[in-house]
């Protein structure tokens, strides 16, 4: 008999459904099972793989409710978000399915002969999946995967295996061949980390905490394995006392509570230029007390409740030792629900300054000027995303240049479009995703020379 977990609705601790833990030995055999796959994958022609990738969109896309049903249940996401998250899955298959008829190689001029490269497909990849964004992440992982000819197994999160596991079955239903595309779910220690040890998986690309993420990467070193790597954040939201501080302070709540905080492209601190500090803290109580916080099945919810109780303690406890300023509200009683709260710090010390709390939590500190902003901003481990607020167009670009950070935005929060490429700095991970580039990274460069 298989072993099997109980999935969770997160906004009421009501358990949803039973889901299999896969074993060592099915996971080898659908690491085997997508290895034997791959030589007919590769040789699809790239027109069809295209067809087939804008075929499995169609389906996904006539599911996005579906879809989205099951994270408000099993995530305690809003409906807005769960639909845009469904919606991002069929939009990067659709982005990716250009690619199979573009992956152009080079003819570099030589002497003595003609030389061509060539982007050959890696094999099987594996695509570990954490629970805060389950069904973008996968997709960023198995659409230009996919699309550059690879077979893909993937490791959902346990907390939230659902809707991997439907796209898994939708994409059968639009007649992907069977073991090109693997749900796996299951325990991270048993299937993550047979992706890192077993030789046929090529390739793998782990989102999750840079603690796992440091062990996954020293695993794949034992073979070489290439490894994509998607961590932490710590991320900085710069307000200088030029920008629009209405706008700033309206748009600094979604910038760090959205999904419960649960996102690691949180700004989950905020640097105030000093002259504008006190204006901008009484900005921002108003808009973070009007948030709707509630049980996300209410179509109007803004903010819903932690991903689990480990996770709910966890915020707590970063709190109980930190400046609260103001809070807004949560529902009372089951679910692991935390009300969205601003801390006040003026100590980069500050253990509430420096961890990445992951949940609805925002240290605000006041700053000098530009130099002392970029000193704050920078001192981290972390460079993922971050936002600056400001007038003066000049400061907008001096500053995003001097941030290390892999994803800025000027006058804005939103770090994350199919289009562009998105990753971390430092200790926020390691090579790139999305973006017209994604499906290179998932492959070999190969060059061939011909003699004349
Ligand atoms: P986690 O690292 O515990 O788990 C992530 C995934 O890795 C899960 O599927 C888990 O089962 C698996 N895993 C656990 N141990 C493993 C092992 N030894 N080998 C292989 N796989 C293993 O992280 P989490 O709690 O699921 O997610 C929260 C963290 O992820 C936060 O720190 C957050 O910042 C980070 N995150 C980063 C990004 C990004 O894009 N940079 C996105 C989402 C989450």
């Amino acid at each position: 008999m298989t072993d099997t977990f109980t999935v969770v609705n997160p906004a009421t601790a009501r358990p949803l459904t039973e889901v299999p833990a896969t074993t060592l030995a099915q996971t080898d055999a659908a690491i085997e099972r997508a290895a034997a796959a791959f030589p007919a994958w590769r040789a699809v022609s790239p027109g069809d793989r295209a067809s087939l990738l804008r075929r499995i969109a169609a389906v996904v896309d006539a599911h996005v409710d579906e879809l989205a049903e099951l994270e408000v249940r099993n995530a305690g996401h809003t409906w807005g978000n769960a639909r845009w998250e469904a919606g991002n899955v069929r939009d990067c298959l659709n982005y990716y399915a250009g690619a199979p008829e573009r992956l152009f190689g080079r003819q570099i001029p030589v002497p003595g002969g003609t030389d061509l490269t060539f982007h050959e497909p890696l094999g099987v990849v594996g695509v570990i999946v954490p629970w805060n964004f389950p069904m973008p992440i996968a997709g960023w992982g198995f659409a230009p995967a996919l699309a550059a000819g690879n077979t893909v197994v993937l490791k959902p999160a346990e907390l939230t295996p659902l809707t991997a596991l439907r796209l898994a079955e939708l994409a059968l239903e639009a007649g992907i061949p069977e073991g090109v595309l693997t749900v796996l779910p299951g325990q991270g220690a048993v299937v993550g980390e047979r992706f890192v040890t077993h030789p046929l998986v090529r390739k793998v690309c782990f989102t999750g905490s840079t603690a796992v993420g440091k062990q996954v990467m020293a695993g794949c070193a034992e073979q070489v394995k290439r490894v994509t790597l998607e961590l932490g954040g710590k991320s900085a939201n710069i307000v200088f006392a030029d920008a629009d501080l209405a706008a700033a302070a309206a748009a600094a709540p979604a910038a760090v509570f959205d999904n419960a905080g649960q996102d690691c492209c949180a700004r989950s601190r905020i640097l105030v230029e000093r002259s504008a500090y006190d204006e901008f803290l009484a900005l921002l109580e108003p808009a973070v007390r009007a948030l709707r916080v509630l049980d996300p099945e209410d179509e109007t919810s803004e903010m819903g409740p932690l991903i689990s109780a480990r996770q709910q303690r966890r915020v707590q406890g970063y709190v109980e030792g930190a400046r609260v300023a103001f809070t807004g509200t949560a529902p009372e009683g089951a679910g692991f629900w935390v009300p969205p709260t601003v801390v006040t710090c003026d100590d980069p010390g500050e253990t509430i300054w420096r961890e990445e709390v992951f949940g609805p939590v925002v240290a605000v500190m006041p700053f000098d000027d530009e130099a002392d902003a970029v000193a704050l901003a920078n001192d981290t481990d972390y460079g993922l995303s971050g936002s600056i607020y400001t007038g003066d167009v000049g400061r907008a670009l001096r500053v995003a240049r001097a941030v290390e950070a892999g994803n800025l935005s000027v006058n804005s929060h939103a770090s994350v479009r199919y289009w562009t490429p998105f990753g971390g700095y430092k200790q926020s991970g390691l090579g790139r995703e999305l973006g017209p580039d994604a499906p290179m990274a998932f492959t070999e460069e190969k060059n061939v020379f011909i003699a004349h």
